[in-house]
């Protein structure tokens, strides 16, 4: 599979310089290319620079160098082929609280000069569950429905990429999934997904691949998978007829978390013992092993180590 190459950024950094005794180095030298038709999430804790770099692709923040290309076109000599390209969701919700869903994805549709006949209002509203509410004031939504009207606008000009804002940030457990469904739709229907999110479990199961930006500096860049397994350390818990004979000393590279008289539970370096040698000095140990349950971390895992300071 070779795909397009839908955003390309070369040597992006940006400074923000309040006065001249103090500045921000914000982004630091970021180079990434996302592909057509994947999930991209840009994982990285408060003021990493994520939204900086959301910003700066939306047009509202501008770079202090390097190059960005988006469908093609290059930012500084195309910027409204960029902005057509783009469909932002930003983090921070602002709607007008007296309009409807409908006058707000009509006036949307009017700012990029979409012909009435051309805009899809209906599907828009559709898409994002909110035909119900297309006609009562915004500021009656919950939280959750504005986000998911933040998602409709970003869509009426039919943009082939859609990035996300942290989109889920305070919106209820149960409302993130259904956001997260709509942004799989559109994934499906062939729109390229670029997130920023900080619920680490939902970029494990939304994302192909994943950056991770520190204080400016993309610490990883991989695909969801690589990522997950360069976690080293997997814990181990065997249910036994008895308790085992065995210390911190007895095997190399492991650690007793807990040994009960029916369960024991280990914590071993993956690369320097396998599971099997840990099973057979149990078995020596004349224990009876009825179960055995593995656990593999997460990227919760990656997160802290690449992150830590
Ligand atoms: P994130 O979205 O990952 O939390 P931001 O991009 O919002 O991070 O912020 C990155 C860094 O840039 C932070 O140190 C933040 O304080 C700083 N910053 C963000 N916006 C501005 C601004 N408009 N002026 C000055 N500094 C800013
Ligand atoms: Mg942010």
């Amino acid at each position: 599979m070779n795909k397009k190459n839908v955003l390309y950024v070369k040597n992006l950094n940006k400074i923000y310089s309040k006065n001249s005794s103090k500045s921000i180095k914000a982004i630091n030298n970021l180079n990434l290319e996302v592909n057509e038709g994947e999930i991209f999430g840009l994982l990285g804790p408060n003021g990493a620079g994520k939204s900086t770099f959301i910003n700066i692709l939306a047009g509202t923040t501008i770079k202090t160098s390097g190059e960005i290309n988006v469908w093609g076109f290059d930012i500084d000599k195309n910027p409204r082929q960029v902005r057509a390209s783009i469909g932002i969701v930003p983090q921070e919700v602002n709607i007008d609280p007296f309009f409807t869903p409908r006058n707000i994805l009509e006036l949307q549709a009017g700012m990029y000069g979409i012909k009435k006949k051309d805009r899809i209002t209906d599907t828009i509203l559709k898409l994002v569950s909110l035909e119900k509410q297309a006609k009562s004031y915004t500021r009656s939504l919950s939280g959750g429905m504005k986000r998911r009207l933040l998602v409709a606008k970003a869509l009426v000009h039919k943009p082939p990429i859609i990035i996300l804002d942290e989109p889920t940030a305070g919106v209820d457990v149960e409302l993130r999934s259904n956001l997260w469904d709509n942004v799989k739709l559109l994934n499906k229907q062939g729109v390229t997904i670029i997130l920023t999110t900080h619920y680490l479990n939902e970029a494990e199961q939304m994302c192909d691949r994943i950056g991770i930006l520190n204080k400016g500096d993309l610490v990883a860049l991989d695909t969801t998978k690589n990522l997950l397994n360069r976690i080293q350390t997997k814990i181990v818990k065997f249910k036994v007829n008895t308790k085992v004979n065995i210390n911190n000393n007895s095997l190399k590279s492991t650690n007793i978390l807990s040994n009960e008289v029916n369960e024991l539970v280990l914590s071993y370096e993956k690369s320097s013992i396998g599971i099997d040698e840990i099973i057979k000095f149990i078995n020596e140990q004349n224990v009876k092993i009825s179960d055995i349950s593995t656990d593999d971390g997460d990227l919760e895992d990656v997160f802290i180590r690449l992150t830590k300071n």
